[in-house]
């Protein structure tokens, strides 16, 4: 980080583009958030112990055609929490 941007302005950045969706918060379950800015939406898998969280595919885990055409669906969160056995 510059040495002369203030922590200040970098969250108050981090909200704006929280607040106009470039940047989504990722709650691991631990004490902090994490920030990504894929615009898919997607699962998470979170291992704590090794500090993992990958990225998976909606359509790898449910069939879309499952919801409803009267829904509609406007957020959808999904963590997997699990022991990481792969390279990091
Ligand atoms: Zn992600």
């Amino acid at each position: 980080m510059y040495p002369e941007v203030g922590l200040t302005t970098v969250y108050r950045q981090v909200r704006h583009l929280e607040k106009t969706g470039r940047l989504h918060a990722v709650d691991t379950g631990d004490d902090a958030l994490r920030y990504e800015n894929t615009p898919e939406p997607h699962a998470h898998l979170i291992c704590p112990r090794t500090d993992t969280v990958v990225d998976i595919p909606l359509t790898v885990l449910f069939n879309e055609n499952a919801i409803p055409p009267e829904f509609e669906a406007e957020s959808i969160d999904i963590r997997i929490f699990g022991k990481w056995r792969g390279q990091n």
